[in-house]
């Protein structure tokens, strides 16, 4: 490969080549955040979906239920940048400052962000490629899921966590039904904690999804037509026969960092890219920062080992963080702090959080109107607390509440208040989508004719 390393140093400067790898919320806060500080040399987006980037959030909500369509989701792409879309990193030479895309080019950097996000984690022998199996991370995942429940009654979601959650109460809203399997004993037990957690899981119950908690799918075969998923661990009589049956099935399981293209750099890249508190690559030559859902980092939230935020907010804050870093060059570049959180949307309930709920010792909960039917629904804030420390707030359905305890939390640690809303990034009404681009021939809206309910079909 030729070498097109930069004959200047590092970007203490105006002007060079910024590669960005990646397209979600990190790679879009980085390109602002670098035109906002005045660089004018060149950005070259390598962004490895075709379509460019989108609100990631509404694959498992609005565009399952038909609340908003794909061409929705599409975000505003920052000028002053050069979008490669469709062009993937497919591998990083960081002593000749070079990445080289799926397209076969190569890409000279002065300074790179690496903000490639997550990809799905599937479970060893799972049958991803097969027809009718599901997993659910990007726009056209989405579509196809949408499509499919065209056909479908009866959808199983392996995976209680947040993204499980929100998918079933979508699925739920266009008449079909849907089961959830999940190894916890409640549902957003690993994100919540136990007593909270069990709360959430009453009113999806009483709305309707089937759960089956405390299992694990330790089979995914074929009978009659349909899937059958056969559970580990089952007792009882309704899930005695130690399966469930549905006619598609979704994979929420998690996600892992996309971090395969860096291989034979030599980076960290154990559980993510290691950076250090400012994001700056460890192992680069300051010239490579992360950013996003694949930077580990010591984040002062965190405690003190290096870890990974996996919310929205989080990856649009790292991103301008990043981009400060590179502009500083060899110059101190201030830490990156980042508190996580986020709100998520399941049916009637709107969960949110911040802080480090799963550290806790000791979890509060307080009922915003005791004495009503559905205590999650009528409102319930839970303060979290590990070592008599407070280190996090979650509630359902009681913003007010939620933003006090916020600020509260927020003033023992001094830091700035950090934005309470979803900036989701600009949606951007002039992008549209493709015809026939996101799951189904010449259908760019998969939600076309899915408002009638079918029969949901019982489990076996
Ligand atoms: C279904 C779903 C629902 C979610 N809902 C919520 C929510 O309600 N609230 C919340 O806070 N968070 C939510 N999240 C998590 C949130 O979307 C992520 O935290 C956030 O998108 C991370 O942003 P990122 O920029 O780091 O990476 P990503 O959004 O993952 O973007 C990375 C981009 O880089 C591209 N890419 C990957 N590898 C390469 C490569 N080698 N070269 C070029 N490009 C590459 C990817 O295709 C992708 O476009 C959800 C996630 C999913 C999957």
């Amino acid at each position: 490969m030729p070498s097109h390393k930069a004959t200047t140093g590092l970007l203490g400067r105006r002007s060079g080549r910024i590669v960005v790898a990646g397209g979600g919320p990190a790679a879009v806060a980085a390109v602002e955040e670098l035109r906002a500080l005045g660089f004018a040399g060149e950005v070259t987006v390598l962004c490895g979906e075709s379509t460019g980037p989108y609100d990631r959030t509404a694959c498992s909500k609005g565009l399952i239920d038909g609340a908003q369509r794909p061409s929705d989701a599409l975000l505003a792409m920052p000028g002053g940048a050069r979008w490669q879309l469709g062009e993937r990193a497919v591998e990083l030479d960081p002593d000749d400052r070079v990445v080289t895309g799926s397209s076969g080019d190569h890409y000279p950097y002065d300074g790179l962000v690496i903000a490639t996000g997550t990809t799905t984690s599937t479970p060893e022998m799972w049958p991803a490629d097969e027809a009718g199996v599901y997993q659910l991370r990007s726009l056209n995942d989405a579509g196809a899921v949408r499509a499919a429940l065209r056909g479908a009654g009866r959808v199983a979601i392996v995976g209680g966590g947040l993204t499980g959650c929100e998918l079933a109460c979508a699925v739920t809203q266009t008449g079909r039904s849907a089961v959830v399997v999940d190894p916890h004993r409640a549902l957003l037990q690993a994100t919540l904690g136990e007593r909270f957690a069990a709360l959430v899981t009453n009113e999806h119950r009483d709305a309707g999804i089937d759960l089956v908690l405390g299992r694990s799918v330790c089979d995914l075969g074929r009978r009659r037509g349909r899937f059958r998923l056969r559970l580990s661990g089952a007792t009882g009589k309704r899930y005695g026969l130690e399966h469930v049956d549905a006619d598609i099935v979704v994979l929420a399981t998690g996600q892992r960092p996309d971090t395969d293209w860096l291989a034979g750099t030599g980076f960290d890249t154990l559980d993510g890219v290691l950076c250090d508190e400012a994001l700056r690559v460890v192992g680069g030559d300051g010239t490579v920062v992360a950013a996003g859902a694949v930077a580990r980092w010591p984040n002062r939230w965190h405690g003190e080992e290096p870890d990974r935020c996996g919310h929205w907010i989080a990856a649009m804050e790292q991103g301008a963080a990043a981009a400060r870093t590179l502009m500083a060059g060899e110059d101190p570049a201030i830490p990156c702090t980042v508190m996580p959180r986020f709100a998520s949307y399941q049916g009637w309930l709107r969960i949110q959080a911040a802080g480090r709920l799963d550290l806790a010792d000791d979890i509060r909960l307080a009922r915003v109107r005791p004495g009503r039917h559905s205590p999650a629904r009528s409102g319930v804030v839970a303060t979290y607390h590990w070592e008599g420390r407070s280190i996090g707030v979650a509630a359902v359905n009681a913003p007010v509440q939620f933003s006090a305890a916020y600020r509260t939390l927020l003033a023992q640690v001094d830091e700035p208040l950090p934005s309470l809303c979803h900036p989701a990034g600009k949606t951007d009404p002039t992008r549209s989508v493709a015809p026939g681009a996101l799951g189904e021939p010449g259908d760019a809206d998969p939600a076309a004719g899915l408002r009638e309910p079918v029969l949901s079909l019982a489990v076996h």
